[in-house]
């Protein structure tokens, strides 16, 4: 069996393609480099000892990847390439629809094609509207997405079910990550911010390594135990064992299935910081600024689903992601 990744170069990407190749499983991986380094490859090859085809191209071009699905007998396709920058997709709406929304579509093409018939797309708890009840599950209402981001993995979610619908015998997973967070245990896979970072883990990582001054906590203020938002952070590790999991369920389910990837437990800023401080031993200076736009107070998964139809639940902890990050940041600084 044969699974064609894209975006397998990525910080969630790389950690999926070890998980499969560790789990027996052959990839074919593309991916454009647009957000991360050739040099990704080699590592993930001496990690996992073993090597695969890798194919340095732009999703989008449909004859290249026809002569992909030609030359293997795919099985399967994980589609993980996209851009992926909420504040970015509000300044450049255009390009974040014509990558994530063509990148799908024309993999969706080739699978016609070629007679491909299962499916895992990597989207995202930002499909879902800000009225729901906490914790969300699968059922909670989804739309209402308030950046061009949101808005591309909410579309594509509802091509692939149109797309399920209609072609006979194709079975879809659309997996909702909640906050992904950590790198690889030996240090050599992670995630490596080319800008300033927006979100919390990498920005704690790059103070604690002294590149940034001071950690801005967006907002005291609100509806929480401490007044700081809480979200549900997951390990990138059992993030990617979560696709392992989803890739047995497209054995023996045809249709959509809709998964939370998630630990079910909110954690506010405050308490992220303070896990940070303690599995590193070292103090994050920090300073209370405003809220920042578009937040929510409150963010966390229902994992029920995920435990009983895949089997699966995160086993990593807040502690774990923290001293995984740490020995990841201290080696490319
Ligand atoms: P990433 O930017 O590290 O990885 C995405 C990869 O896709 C990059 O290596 C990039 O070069 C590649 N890529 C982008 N467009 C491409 C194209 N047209 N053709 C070929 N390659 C292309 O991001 P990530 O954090 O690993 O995210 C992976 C997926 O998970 C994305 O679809 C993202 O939207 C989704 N997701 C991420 C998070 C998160 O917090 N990281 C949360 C929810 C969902
Ligand atoms: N956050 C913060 N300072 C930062 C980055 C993030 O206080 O420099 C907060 C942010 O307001 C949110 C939480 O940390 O409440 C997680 O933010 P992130 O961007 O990582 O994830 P998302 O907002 O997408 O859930």
């Amino acid at each position: 069996m044969t699974i064609f990744v894209t975006g397998g170069a990525g910080y969630i990407g790389s950690h999926v393609v070890i998980e499969l190749l560790e789990q027996g499983h052959n990839v074919v991986v593309a991916d454009n480099f647009s957000n991360s380094k050739r040099g990704v490859i080699e590592r993930i090859c001496r990690l996992a000892g073993r090597e695969f085809p890798f194919y340095e191209m732009d999703i989008r071009d449909a004859d290249g990847l026809g002569r992909i699905f030609s030359e293997y007998r795919i099985d399967s396709i994980i589609h993980l390439a996209g851009l992926k920058a909420v504040g970015e997709s509000v300044s450049k709406p255009l390009e974040y629809y014509a990558n994530n929304l063509e990148s799908t579509m024309v993999l969706i093409d080739a699978m016609k094609t070629h007679n491909v018939k299962k499916f895992i797309f990597s989207s995202s708890a930002t499909v879902y509207s800000a009225d729901n009840e906490m914790p969300l599950t699968e059922e909670s209402r989804t739309g209402g997405c308030t950046n061009p981001y949101g808005w591309t993995k909410f579309m594509c979610e509802q091509i692939l079910c149109d797309y399920a619908n209609a072609a006979n015998g194709c079975a879809v997973v659309l997996l909702r990550y909640f906050n992904p967070i950590g790198a690889h245990p030996s240090g050599l896979i992670g995630e490596d911010p080319q800008d300033i970072p927006n979100n919390l883990m990498p920005y704690i990582a790059q103070t604690a390594a002294g590149r940034l001054p001071f950690l801005s906590v967006f907002g005291d203020d609100y509806d929480t135990p401490d007044g700081t938002c809480v979200r549900d952070y997951i390990h990138v590790s059992d993030l990617a064992a979560g696709h392992v999991a989803a890739i047995k369920h497209l054995d023996s389910n045809s249709g959509v299935s809709v998964f939370n990837l998630g630990t079910g437990k909110g954690v506010s800023v405050l308490e992220f910081v303070a896990a940070f401080e303690e599995a590193t031993g070292v103090s994050i200076p920090k300073k209370t600024a405003g809220r920042r736009s578009g937040d929510l107070p409150l963010q966390c998964a229902s994992t029920e689903k995920a435990k009983r139809e895949l089997g699966w639940e995160a086993k990593r902890t807040l502690y774990d992601a923290c001293v995984d990050t740490w020995r990841w940041q201290k080696g490319i600084d």
